[in-house]
């Protein structure tokens, strides 16, 4: 009962952890137990025998068998929400390896079984609008950003540009955005999934000079809906699609330079977005929006009458134990 009253007063933020399946058979795993009532068991293993577990608790958690398509079942209330002119945040946060882009975009290679929730949302999106298309007309346009050390950069743009973006009020929705992005008019999945191969294409060019960049910036798919009605009423709302950076801390002693300075601009943000989310949650009066690019481009879809989705994604792996405990906390903090 008293879990129900917390939730209620939190009703905006939900958080979901995914447990993805082991990738080889031989290492061990630190998952003890996962409970159909959200409960997640992990095992020390330094403490094999006994005070080696560790109990945390979600609003749901999804074990290494789930499929896309029961992740997306928990998803899909709040592509409705967006059509009914709620903005929308949906989070992939864990350690790089742990599944994320798996859960936003489905297996690498471009396989059509297995998609991820931005296929599986978009699909939902278009299929309700076009229900509701006798008394209500939608237009849709999306923009697919990076966030790398800070900076925005634009992977839609024709000219793969290195030209950063400042977030500015956009004169469209009197709101913070990025006026300066290119924004497509969308108006099928298909047209989506080949922007998508644009923007990823244009983030791997890029990663060419520092390797694998993609799981040290966050990639956010942003999709801004316009609703008029028949009465001429206007409703506009955004879902935000959020690849977050990897979430591992490095050893300080045995990194410098370049990549020092890339783990220490993930880590505060990463920690700006728990900060925010946390001081929501909590009902603060003062929430540190402006602490991170992060944050404060996604401002006006945090808080207020938004709705955050996150899923905290661990390995299970016993040699991943030490990240799975902080993706955990930090996302039993957030919840
Ligand atoms: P991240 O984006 O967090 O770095 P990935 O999504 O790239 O992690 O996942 C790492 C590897 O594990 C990939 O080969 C991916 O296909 C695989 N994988 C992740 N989650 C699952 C899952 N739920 N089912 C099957 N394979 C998965
Ligand atoms: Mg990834």
């Amino acid at each position: 009962d008293l879990y129900n009253k917390v939730q209620d007063l939190k009703g905006n933020i939900r958080v979901y952890c995914r447990v993805r399946p082991t990738l080889s058979n031989d290492t061990k795993n630190a998952i003890d137990f996962i409970g159909e009532d959200g409960s997640l068991v992990v095992l020390d293993p330094s403490k094999p025998q006994k005070g080696g577990q560790k109990v945390f608790c979600f609003n749901r958690v999804f074990g290494p068998t789930s499929t896309q398509e029961e992740i997306f079942k928990e998803t899909k209330p709040l592509i409705r929400s967006v059509l009914d002119g709620y903005n929308v945040c949906i989070f992939a946060y864990g350690q790089t390896g742990s599944g994320k882009t798996y859960t936003m975009c489905g297996p690498s290679g471009g396989s059509t079984k297995d998609r991820g929730v931005n296929y599986l949302a978009l699909n939902d999106l278009f299929q309700i609008s076009c229900k509701r298309k006798d008394i209500i007309n939608y237009d849709v346009q999306v923009q697919m950003i990076e966030i790398y050390n800070e900076q925005i950069r634009d992977l839609l743009a024709e000219e793969s540009s290195d030209t950063k973006l400042e977030i500015r009020s956009c004169t469209s929705n009197g709101g913070f955005g990025l006026p300066d992005a290119t924004i497509h008019p969308v108006k099928s999945t298909m047209d989506v999934l080949h922007l998508m191969e644009f923007g990823e294409m244009n983030r791997v060019v890029s990663s060419t000079a520092v390797n694998n960049r993609s799981s040290r910036s966050h990639s956010i798919l942003s999709v801004h809906v316009n609703g008029k009605d028949i009465s001429g009423s206007i409703l506009r709302s955004c879902l935000h699609l959020v690849d977050l950076a990897g979430s591992e801390r490095v050893d300080k002693s045995e990194v410098t330079g370049d990549r020092l300075r890339e783990a220490q601009y993930i880590n505060k943000s990463l920690s700006c977005l728990g900060d925010v989310i946390n001081a929501l949650a909590q009902k603060n009066s003062h929430i540190p929006y402006r602490n991170s690019k992060l944050t404060q481009l996604l401002q006006e879809s945090l808080g207020g009458h938004s709705k955050t989705l996150m899923f905290a994604h661990v390995s299970p792996e016993e040699a991943s134990y030490g990240e799975t405990i902080s993706t955990l906390k930090f996302a039993q903090r957030v919840s």
